[in-house]
């Protein structure tokens, strides 16, 4: 049977059906209803007002290469400028890869990128070292929770070297929910109460941050990675099996 004819263009035939509503459409209209809902959530929630100096925090990963290229499609409508900030956790035979990633980015789509490590910020400690300093403790499993703890610090630390007055990360509409999930398995009730907005307003002097792709789903976003051609690199940290995130992504399957 053939493929139907796009919903929106009536033109070309349709290239996938979206997982959000179940419309028909041809990879041109996906992408261009992608960004205006991303667009539709920045300006909807007043998260990046004209003017603003925005930090991408970039992993190499899908999420912030789709997040880096969608603004970049709108920053000329948002009048904002962007800049691309990378941490170097120190993971061997990861991180390198994934940095690489974000250079040929930078040098593509032509972005000032900074990229910040852990082993300048933290007096020498990376991820690997935390690690063996936990292994056989019974805190390994948490290398993820040190090292959210440590990115968090290092985008920020980053974001003021580069002069930023906001910060964006790449969180889809599934990295939200496992972190609910995550919350709710912990009885983190702190965290399950704050969580939920659009991003933080920049409370204790810190910027300002927002995750634009927070009503986009895994899928969405990895199919406008693919309609986009984007290369973005896709392997798993080597301290990730052990991630209870992990745990609560499984759940939700
Ligand atoms: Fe850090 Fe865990 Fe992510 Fe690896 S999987 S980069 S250790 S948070």
């Amino acid at each position: 049977m053939p493929a139907p004819t796009c919903a929106s263009c009536h033109a070309a035939r349709a290239a996938l059906r979206r997982p959000r509503s179940g419309q028909a459409l041809c990879g041109t209209c996906f992408c261009a209803a992608f960004e205006a809902e991303v667009l539709h959530t920045v300006l909807a929630g007043r998260l990046l007002p004209p003017g603003a100096v925005v930090a991408v925090g970039a992993s190499g990963g899908k999420d912030s290469t789709v997040l880096a290229h969608v603004l970049r499609e709108l920053a000329p409508r948002l009048g904002v400028s962007l800049r691309l900030v990378a941490v170097d956790e120190g993971i061997g035979g990861y991180r390198d890869a994934a940095l690489a990633a974000v250079q040929r980015q930078a040098a593509r789509w032509e972005l000032p990128l900074t990229i910040v490590a852990y082993a300048d910020l933290f007096g020498g400690w990376t991820m690997d070292a935390v690690a063996r300093s936990t292994a056989g403790s019974g805190r390994s499993r948490a290398c993820c929770t040190f090292c959210g703890v440590l990115r968090r610090r290092a985008l920020e630390e980053g974001a003021r070297l580069v002069g930023a007055t906001h910060i964006v990360t790449g969180h889809n509409a599934d990295d939200m929910a496992e972190t609910v999930l995550m919350n709710f398995l912990r009885g983190d009730t702190g965290r399950l109460a704050r969580g939920g907005g659009l991003g933080s307003p920049g409370e204790g002097g810190a910027l300002p941050r927002c995750r634009p792709l927070q009503f986009a789903s895994q899928k969405e976003v990895v199919l406008y990675a693919h309609f986009r051609r984007l290369d973005y690199f896709s392997e798993e940290c080597v301290y990730a099996p052990e991630a209870f995130r992990g745990y609560a992504r499984d759940l939700l399957k």
